[in-house]
């Protein structure tokens, strides 16, 4: 299995490359050379396994020869056996034809541990082969880094640095952070904002010496190794509920457009996924474009879910480039565009393609709250905001339907507790295992907003010179 980048410019690598290199040199994001179709039969004799299992039967299609089967399948029965629900991401009906998709029972309570408990693991298997370290430096607003931090503790070829401003983050957040003491984790306060946070990781790795020296590596949504894992969950479901004989659809509340990305991946491989709803808040530039081929960002405003508060979805280029026929020349100047002038003058065909599969939908704060109550009211559920724009959707577009729905449930109640709250007046408590956050000791390290302390201190932290035994 080798990989082309989406702008065309860059050399086809394989799995472990684009695994450790993220982007391509050209500025694009990896996709398969060519899709791995599974037969109606091959999907049958998928359907009834466990998720670990079924986890590294599809993974290794995209792993090529990087990996033998058993090897993924040590590394997903790892990743997926600390997760709190036997069946790892399980249905929950909350309507006819209506199915949320629990993804939120992992360590730090969302979807992304899903995708990073395994890119952890990933990432130390292929570098200790490769007798190579790397050093994870992120910043975050607060739940990005949590999960990285989970996916990467005790991993012995990596080490990690997360940013995130001091007293900016609930103290959920930074509890979820800075109460892992694992000698390979490293937390940074820094007296700033976010932006700060996220203008000195982009300054180290434009640092050319510095970045070779430490071996900086990023763990962020455009990782191709992170779309792959999220297809699983979505064929777990639909073959729970009869794919491959029966068509099924998908709602997502989406940001950075990973997740639905990794819906569609799904019915590239052949799974019968007929239709995907995008919802996104107030920040919907997505909704815009399927609406009126109107791809314009404008300022991102803050919302009740603030993991969807996004302008631009870094993972669409990836559809772009198959709605333009796979030019990366094409898609590289869509890109500069949108770059350039904060518009992405789409072709009305490509434009056209993608109305046929994808819906948007859009929910403001208010119509949030309403729908966490609505929720609670008709089916005893409690959804937490994000996960609430997708249970809006279903009810609004879904309600006559004969095909089942699934959707995204992308966080735990309890991460967002005064939200719930307000809609219901109930305060969703914590999970057993995190029951104790508030009583854990805490390590972290406050620095000013300074580029020569910050690489100081991930120079002290990183064993980029010892190789792994
Ligand atoms: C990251 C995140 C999203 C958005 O996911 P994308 O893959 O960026 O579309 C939605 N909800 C929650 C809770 C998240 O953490």
């Amino acid at each position: 299995m080798r990989y082309v980048s989406t702008r065309g410019e860059a050399a086809p690598r394989g799995f472990d490359d684009v695994l450790l290199a993220g982007l391509a040199e050209d500025g694009g994001l990896f996709l398969p050379e060519s899709w791995p179709v599974l037969t109606v039969a091959e999907w049958r004799a998928l359907r009834g396994l466990p998720y670990a299992e079924l986890a590294a039967r599809l993974l290794h299609r995209f792993a090529g020869e990087a990996m033998t089967l058993d090897e993924m399948r040590a590394l997903t029965t790892d990743a997926y056996a600390g997760f709190r629900h036997p069946a790892v991401t399980p249905l929950v009906q909350i309507a006819p034809n209506q199915f949320v998709l629990e993804l939120f029972h992992g360590p730090t309570l969302a979807f992304k541990d899903v995708a990073l408990q395994l890119l952890g693991r990933l990432f130390d298997h292929v570098l200790t082969k490769r007798g190579e370290r790397i050093t994870i430096v992120g910043a975050t607003s607060g739940d990005t880094g949590s999960a990285a931090i989970e996916a990467c503790r005790d991993r012995e070829a990596v080490d990690i640095v997360i940013l995130h401003p001091e007293n900016r983050t609930s103290e959920v957040q930074r509890r979820q952070m800075t109460t892992v003491l694992s000698p390979n984790v490293a937390n940074i306060a820094l007296k700033g904002s976010f932006d700060d946070c996220q203008d000195l990781v982009k300054t180290m790795f434009l640092d050319a010496p510095f970045r070779k020296e430490m071996r900086l590596a990023a763990v962020n949504s455009i990782n191709w190794a992170r779309i792959a894992a999220q297809i699983v969950y979505y064929a777990y479901a639909a073959l729970n509920l009869g794919a491959p004989e029966r068509e099924v659809a998908v709602a997502v509340p989406t940001g950075n457009f990973g997740n639905v990305l990794a819906a569609w991946a799904a019915r590239q491989m052949g799974l019968p996924i007929a239709h995907f709803i995008i919802g996104s808040n107030r920040n919907d530039i997505l909704a815009r474009f399927l609406a009126a081929n109107d791809m314009t960002a404008r300022d991102v405003e803050p919302s009740l879910s603030p993991s969807m508060d996004i302008q631009v979805s870094s993972n669409f280029e990836r559809l772009l480039f198959e709605l333009m026929g796979r030019d990366g020349a094409a898609t590289a100047g869509l890109m500069r565009d949108f770059r350039a002038e904060g518009r992405m003058p789409v072709p009305d065909a490509a434009w056209k393609k993608a109305r046929e599969l994808f819906t948007g939908f859009t929910l403001d704060d208010a119509g949030t709250l309403a729908e966490i109550q609505r929720l609670h009211r008709d089916a005893g559920y409690l959804a937490d905001p994000h996960t609430a724009v997708g249970t809006a959707a279903a009810h609004a577009l879904w309600s006559d339907r004969k095909m089942p729905l699934i959707i995204a449930a992308t966080a735990h109640p309890a991460k967002f507790p005064d939200a719930v709250q307000r809609a219901t007046g109930i305060r969703p408590a914590l999970p057993p295992a995190l029951a104790d956050l508030y009583e854990r000791p805490e390590r972290f390290t406050v620095l000013p907003n300074d580029l020569g302390e910050v690489e100081a201190m991930v120079r002290a932290h990183a064993r980029r010179n010892a190789v792994p035994a």
